[in-house]
């Protein structure tokens, strides 16, 4: 898939074999990300790449790759190298990188560590922070949406990252997220598939009354039409994908290519 390459990753690799770069492969591959900060402001992604390989055999604590205002650096095979290696970045005993994924993250997820301080731009930092991320995505196949942790809900006792850390750029982990989407959307140029349409046709019988939304199954679309109750709706497939309401994100497309939430119709 092509992939808008907004930025070069640099890779600056740890000597290895060492406490932090083992040499060890990934061994179901590349499943999921997880988002960290470095919990030292003013610290650069060189500067922490620098003290990781001097001081690679003082302890087995790493992470993939760093990113700040000026660079993205890979200093244990991740992304520009497609064997990707193990690094230490979650605490084995911790049960949810299990739970969610099936995997402890240090055999099968990519850590990135955010870069800030007063001494980064927290914007331009940021941009390449979701980037990279999305790139990641892109190269292993992950659904942006689904795809990436921040280390502090797989460790809630002990860190705060990246949610501290994101903070300084004036960002929250929620807006974070949905910014890795966009830019996998705006980089894959997929925008329009972003809905998966399934073409089976039928109709329906309107339980509630019904708002007919203008071209996209989302409450933020405008309401062009209203069927009553105990009217009768055609469609012409629906979507999995759309906004959920009430947990519920199936949507119907009409003829006209407008949408209709199924929760309303029976
Ligand atoms: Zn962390």
């Amino acid at each position: 898939m092509a992939f808008k390459e907004k930025y070069s990753v640099a890779p600056i690799y740890l000597t290895a074999p060492s406490k932090r770069r083992s040499g060890l492969l990934m061994s179901p591959g590349v499943k999921f990300i997880v988002a960290h900060d470095t919990g030292n402001p003013k610290s650069t992604a060189r500067g922490n790449r620098n003290y990781y390989e001097n001081s690679r055999d003082e302890m087995s604590a790493s992470a993939h790759i760093f990113v700040d205002d000026k660079e993205i650096i890979e200093c244990i095979p991740a992304l520009t190298n497609l064997k990707p290696e193990k690094a230490w970045h979650v605490l084995y005993g911790v049960p949810t990188d299990n739970q969610l994924f099936g995997y402890n993250a240090n055999d099968a997820a990519i850590g990135v560590e955010y870069c800030y301080g007063d001494n980064i731009n927290a914007d331009e930092a940021y941009r390449k922070y979701i980037w990279v991320m999305a790139k990641i995505c892109s190269v292993y196949g992950l659904d942006p949406a689904t795809s990436i942790i921040g280390h502090c809900f797989l460790d809630p006792k002990r860190k705060t990252d990246p949610v501290t850390g994101l903070l300084q750029s004036r960002r929250t982990y929620d807006q974070f997220l949905k910014d890795i989407v966009s830019e996998f959307n705006d980089c894959t140029g997929v925008v329009a598939d972003k809905y998966i349409f399934t073409a089976i046709p039928g109709s329906g019988k309107v339980l509630h009354r019904l708002n007919i939304r203008k071209g996209a199954p989302t409450t933020k679309a405008d309401v062009i039409e209203i069927a009553s109750p105990g009217a009768t709706v055609a469609y012409t497939g629906f979507i999995k994908n759309g906004e959920p309401v009430n947990g519920n994100a199936k949507w119907f497309k009409n003829e006209a290519g407008n949408y209709f939430w199924s929760g309303a119709i029976g």
